[in-house]
């Protein structure tokens, strides 16, 4: 059995190399046969440094390097790509997800036959409040709209061969992982887990990350926001058919013209409704736009040890 290790790493020069010091030994009880493909998403500290010297050093580390921040979703695709192994587990590089877990995942696909096992976590650990209250509401909305239960939905999974193949001839550029490896479907099974304290550095989500993710998710997911246009339209029609018919009776019993107040409250109502549903519809072909201009969905730089799997199971000859 091949196992393919895949972590995204965005600034992580502290954390690097423990991560890979951790994770190793446990690899190692599970199978000789691993590789690591570690993707340095355009950090501007000095993680590639740090990241090429342990390729260097271990030819089953598969370091990529992106020409500039994609995103951890692009390093998670360039990663999927990457993949060698009968199976693939995609975890954080920070040991948020904790690596022990692993033998356990393995377990349960091979000896129950899942092609999918999902880190769910049980205890979202220590977050900051507006984080929590933030990621809670956004999950809770998308869960309604897509019917996907997200809530503790975490990115770490462990996927089998075919899942990965599956993934990989999706070609969306804007993807949602965590979604979307849900909407694939094959045989999941869901492993809760504790989420551990971050050690070194901090969170690299900012405002506009987790803005660029919310809304990648929402938009690539559902069509709802759309329906959501098509509602209101349908209320303001109603709307605009009961006052009509009341100003007509007003007309008629001649007790018309009060004000303006109604003529104005139509016209900022009907206006927001009007740029609201314009700008769903625009994020909608905007998204159309993107999908049609066929970018690649991240630019590697640098790769050590393309195919790592390939060169530990080759006899060392040319030494
Ligand atoms: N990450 C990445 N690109 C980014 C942001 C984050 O590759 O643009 C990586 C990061 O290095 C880490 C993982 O994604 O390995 C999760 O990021 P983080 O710990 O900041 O997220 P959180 O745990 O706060 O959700
Ligand atoms: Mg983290």
């Amino acid at each position: 059995m091949k196992l393919s290790l895949l972590i995204p790493f965005y600034n992580e020069e502290e954390q690097l190399k423990h991560t890979l010091d951790t994770v190793r030994p446990i690899l190692r009880s599970v199978t000789q046969d691993y590789e690591i493909i570690a993707v340095d998403d355009g950090s501007r500290d000095r993680t590639w440094e740090v990241l090429s010297d342990e390729a260097r050093r271990d030819p089953r580390v598969h370091a990529i390097r992106f020409s500039r921040n994609f995103g951890k979703e692009a390093a998670i695709c360039a990663a999927m790509e990457a993949v060698q192994g009968d199976i693939a587990i995609l975890m954080d590089g920070d040991l948020q997800h904790p690596p022990r877990y692993i033998p356990e995942m393995v377990r349960l696909w091979k000896e129950e036959g899942y092609d999918v096992v999902e880190g769910v976590k049980a205890s979202r650990g220590k977050e900051n409040l507006l984080y929590k209250a933030v990621a809670g509401s956004f999950y809770r909305i998308f869960s309604k709209m897509s019917g996907v239960d997200m809530d503790n939905a975490s990115d770490f999974k462990l996927l089998d061969r075919k899942v990965v193949d599956a993934w990989n001839r999706l070609g969306e550029h804007n993807t949602f992982f965590r979604g979307l490896s849900s909407w694939l479907g094959y045989k999941r099974y869901e492993l809760p887990f504790v989420v551990e304290e971050r050690e070194f550095g901090q969170s690299k989500w900012n405002f506009r990350g987790l803005w660029r993710l919310s809304t990648n998710a929402m938009f690539s997911f559902s069509t709802v926001p759309l329906t959501f246009v098509t509602g209101i339209g349908v209320v303001f029609l109603l709307m605009a058919f009961i006052i009509g018919v009341i100003t007509l009776i007003r007309y008629f019993n001649h007790t018309a013209v009060e004000g303006f107040t109604t003529v104005i409250l139509l016209l900022l109502i009907s206006g927001g409704a009007t740029l609201l549903s314009l700008g769903l519809i625009g994020t909608y072909i905007a998204r159309i736009y993107d999908e049609v201009k066929g970018r690649p969905r991240y630019l590697k730089m640098t790769e050590i040890n393309p195919s790592p799997l390939g060169a530990a199971s080759e006899p060392a000859d040319e030494v």
